[in-house]
């Protein structure tokens, strides 16, 4: 079941939480809405769920599987809803939580006991607690639940699930587990679904399309390799990762950029113009003798080996910082020492001006 939203926005007051807003999710797709907290992500999710209104207007559309469903209610729309905090009912087994909705039915479309048994059943064996139905809420594990919530909402068969920040209030370890069961539940069952977090580890590995949003709007669609390597903003460039930030201009398709200069694919309409370059900290590299591309000069101020890769903070002559991040093979080969003064290559950096980037 496709989800398509056309020119989508939202008014609080005199607050714009979404500016024109269109997405379009194909059957079966896995997409995550990634931006910071205050982004709008909750909002258009609760207006493709029919929690909430969009703003009027004569292009305003929300379809499910191609159907305009602006009249139909949350209730009609036939989605599943997982929230952040897991609002189990705790007065109730695991069991009776997954069975409500399906007991909660107008009495010509609810199952007979024995459906909803078995429905019951295989919905506790798909999220591998079917030993646990007889537990209450309390009994469970931050994880546990958060799996019972979900298993709820698939229970009345939705056409499409929406999930918002399912794991935020989870631990590192326990995040990182049930991402890896939500794919592999997502590619079981194939339901189109939405997530919304706030943290870029989860929407590049979990998404096959991730939408970056910022202030309202879209910043960027694209599969998790396009919006990392291929950043359409600067902000798109700042929020996925860490980033190293160099004012400079551009000048007669050459960007200047203190000790780096950068051809350009295109100029700028004037002769000059101000632009930002950014380079992430592992396309940076640490030099002795200068590999005939533009190399800056710096000098090592911290090293930190502990991790996945080794971490380098450096000073410019200029007085700026910079962060590069080396493999534990290069860190060995370079060694750099505290104070010694080393050359700064670059590659893959990504040049912004006002009006257009490259
Ligand atoms: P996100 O989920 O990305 O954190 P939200 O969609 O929850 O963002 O909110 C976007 C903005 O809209 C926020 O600034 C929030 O304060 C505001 N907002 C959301 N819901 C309401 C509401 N019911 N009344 C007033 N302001 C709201
Ligand atoms: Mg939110």
């Amino acid at each position: 079941m496709s989800i398509e939203v056309c020119n989508i926005s939202k008014t609080f007051g005199r607050f714009k939480a979404l500016r024109d807003v269109s997405l379009r999710v194909e059957s079966g797709e896995l997409v995550a809405l990634l931006g910071p907290s205050g982004s709008g992500k909750t909002t258009l999710l609760r207006i493709i769920a029919g929690l909430d209104i969009p703003d009027p207007g004569t292009q305003v559309q929300v379809r499910l599987n191609e159907e305009d469903v602006a009249a139909h209610n949350a209730r009609n729309r036939r989605v599943g809803f997982v929230f952040q905090h897991y609002a189990l009912f705790r007065h109730m087994t695991v069991f009776d939580n997954i069975a409500f909705g399906l007991r909660a039915l107008p009495r010509g479309l609810r199952p007979d006991r024995k459906t909803i048994h078995l429905k019951v059943t295989k919905l506790l064996q798909l999220i591998q607690l079917e030993n646990l139905g007889n537990r209450y809420p309390s009994q469970l594990s931050g994880g546990q639940r958060q799996r019972v919530a979900l298993a709820r909402a698939l229970a009345i068969e939705p056409q499409v699930l929406l999930l918002d920040e399912p794991f935020g209030s989870l631990d590192a370890q326990v995040r990182k587990d049930l991402r890896k069961w939500l794919r592999r539940l997502h590619e079981e069952i194939q339901i189109t679904s939405v997530f919304v977090t706030h943290d870029q580890e989860e929407a590049l590995e979990l998404a096959n399309r991730v939408v970056v949003m910022n202030e309202g709007h879209i910043e960027q669609i694209g599969s998790p390799d396009e919006v990392f390597h291929q950043p359409a903003t600067e902000f798109v460039m700042k929020f996925l990762g860490n980033v190293n930030l160099f004012h400079g201009r551009i000048e007669d398709g050459r960007g200047i950029f203190g000790p780096w200069e950068i051809q350009t694919e295109t100029g700028t309409e004037k002769d000059s113009a101000p632009a930002r370059l950014f380079v992430r900290p592992h396309d940076l590299d640490i030099l002795r003798e200068s590999d005939g591309t533009p190399v800056a000069r710096a000098t090592v101020q911290r090293v930190q080996s502990a991790g996945p890769c080794v971490k380098v903070e450096l000073k410019l002559a200029s007085g700026e910082t910079l962060l590069v991040e080396l493999s534990h093979e290069r860190y060995r080969l370079m060694h750099p020492e505290m104070g010694e003064n080393v050359l700064i290559s670059l590659r893959n950096a990504r040049v912004f001006t006002e009006d257009y980037h490259i």
